[in-house]
C-alpha cells in the first residue's frame, strides 16, 4: 500500500502540468495541483546548438557560454518568462542537464515561469518584457545587466548556472 501511494503521488506531480493559452503571452505551462517549494518539475531537453549554427529563433535556452539547447516539442519549450518567477534553473552535475525547480510554493492553476535572464550571457539582443509582475524590469537581458539586488537574490536561491556565474564574474567582477 505505501508503494502504491508513492506511485500515485509521483504520477500526480507529473500529470499536474498542462499547456494552455495565456491571455497575452501565447501558450504557457500551468499546474492543476499545488506544488511545494524545492521540487524539480521540468527538465530541459533538445538538440545542442553552437552560437555560430543558430538559425531562426527556435525556443533556445542557453546552456553554456556559446551553446544553446533547442526545441524539444515538450513542456520546456513553452515556459514563459517572469521577472517574479516561481521556478529557477538548477543543474544536476551531468553536463547540460538543466531542470526547473520551484523556488516558492505554487498554487493550483498558477502558470509556471522562470526568469530568462538567469541563463543569459553575451546575448546581444534584449527582449521587451511585459510580464505584469510588480517588479517587472521591462526588459529581458543578460544576467550581468540585472540590478545587483536581483542578481544576489537569484545567487542565494542557487538558480544561476555555473557558466553564467563564471562569465558574469568576468564581466562585472562583483561576486
Ligand atoms: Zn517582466
Amino acid at each position: 500500500m505505501p508503494l502504491l501511494l508513492a506511485v500515485i503521488l509521483i504520477a500526480g506531480c507529473w500529470m499536474s502540468l498542462y499547456a494552455a493559452e495565456t491571455t497575452d503571452r501565447g501558450v504557457g505551462i500551468f499546474t492543476s495541483l499545488a506544488i511545494e517549494s524545492g521540487v524539480r518539475i521540468i527538465k530541459f531537453t533538445g538538440e545542442l546548438v553552437h552560437r555560430n549554427d543558430m538559425k531562426a529563433y527556435e525556443k533556445f535556452i542557453q546552456v553554456d557560454t556559446h551553446i544553446w539547447m533547442g526545441s524539444s516539442g515538450l513542456f520546456d519549450d513553452f515556459i514563459n518568462h517572469s521577472c517574479n518567477p516561481n521556478t529557477g534553473i538548477v543543474e544536476t552535475g551531468n553536463k547540460y542537464e538543466f531542470w526547473l525547480e520551484t523556488i516558492r510554493p505554487i498554487a493550483a492553476f498558477e502558470e509556471i515561469t522562470f526568469d530568462y535572464s538567469t541563463s543569459m550571457v553575451y546575448e546581444p539582443t534584449d527582449m521587451a518584457c511585459n510580464c505584469k509582475s510588480e517588479n517587472c524590469r521591462g526588459i529581458i537581458n543578460n544576467f550581468a545587466d540585472l540590478p545587483l539586488n536581483t542578481q544576489n537574490k537569484y545567487i542565494n536561491l542557487k538558480i544561476i548556472p555555473k557558466f553564467v556565474l563564471e562569465a558574469s564574474k568576468e564581466l562585472i567582477g562583483t561576486f
